[in-house]
């Protein structure tokens, strides 16, 4: 499979990681938008856009779980952080493997962009 995400998770390319455990992978972002920018990515290829199953709620779950540690991690758990996941075309989805943008480290204004 021709997918980013899986070559990361996979070590066939180079990432900046932040955290590991069974279920996930996060690393820094190649394109910051925060100073704090990490994405969060399950190890199993799912893509959002097509819809979850039940048997992936617990893989979703350890994401936020990870969240949390990273968060942790990263000193923004007080001061407050984003988590964004993109579905679909109309939100500018790039990769097609469910992940969230962990973002934070300043405050980061209005919900939506243009
Ligand atoms: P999306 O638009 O799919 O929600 O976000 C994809 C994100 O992946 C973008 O923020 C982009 O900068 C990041 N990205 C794309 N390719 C790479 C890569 O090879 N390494 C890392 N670390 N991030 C990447
Ligand atoms: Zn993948």
């Amino acid at each position: 499979m021709d997918c980013i995400f899986c070559k990361i998770i996979k070590r066939e390319i180079p990432s900046k990681d932040v955290y590991e455990d069974d279920f996930v992978k996060a690393f820094y972002d190649i394109n910051p938008k925060a100073p704090v920018h990490v994405l969060i990515v399950p190890k199993k290829h799912i893509n959002p856009a097509q819809g979850f199953t039940q048997d992936e709620v617990e893989i979703i779950g350890n994401l936020f779980l990870a969240a949390q540690k990273i968060a942790e991690k990263e000193g923004v758990f007080q001061s407050g952080f984003r988590l964004i996941t993109n579905s679909g075309p109309d939100s500018g989805q790039e990769i097609e493997h469910l992940h969230f943008h962990l973002l934070g480290g300043k405050p980061l204004g209005g919900l939506v962009g243009n």
